[in-house]
């Protein structure tokens, strides 16, 4: 399934705003859902981002959990730790999430965004 790149923008923007973050920060989120980088583990509670060397990540992966309302990324555990959070593996996690119920898509090998 192809999804338009103006739309994740879309999405993408809706999600920056309420957090209050950069045009460079949805950026980077945009770019880690176009990468195919999430992988949903639990059901809104815990995924996988793969970690991207060009966007300056350190480790192969990362593990995002989802306690009540807050998400927690294993990054955030790490010595050089950003201290600006949500961190953009959780800003991806929620633009993916976002995506999948905006635009009712089923999550799997379909689910190609920006492809
Ligand atoms: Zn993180």
């Amino acid at each position: 399934m192809k999804i338009e790149r103006k739309i994740i923008e879309k999405i993408a923007e809706e999600i920056a705003l309420s957090l209050g973050k950069s045009e460079k920060w949805k950026e980077r989120i945009i770019r880690r859902v176009i990468e195919g980088t999430i992988i949903r583990i639990i059901p809104e509670r815990l995924w996988i981002v793969k970690g991207l060397p060009h966007l300056g990540d350190r480790y192969p992966s990362y593990e995002i959990y989802r306690k009540d309302k807050r998400y927690i990324c294993t990054c955030y555990t790490h010595p050089w730790s950003s201290r600006r959070r949500p961190c953009t593996h959780v800003g991806a996690v929620l633009l993916y999430e976002n995506m999948i119920k905006i635009l009712n898509m089923e999550p799997g090998p379909g689910f190609e965004p920006g492809k």
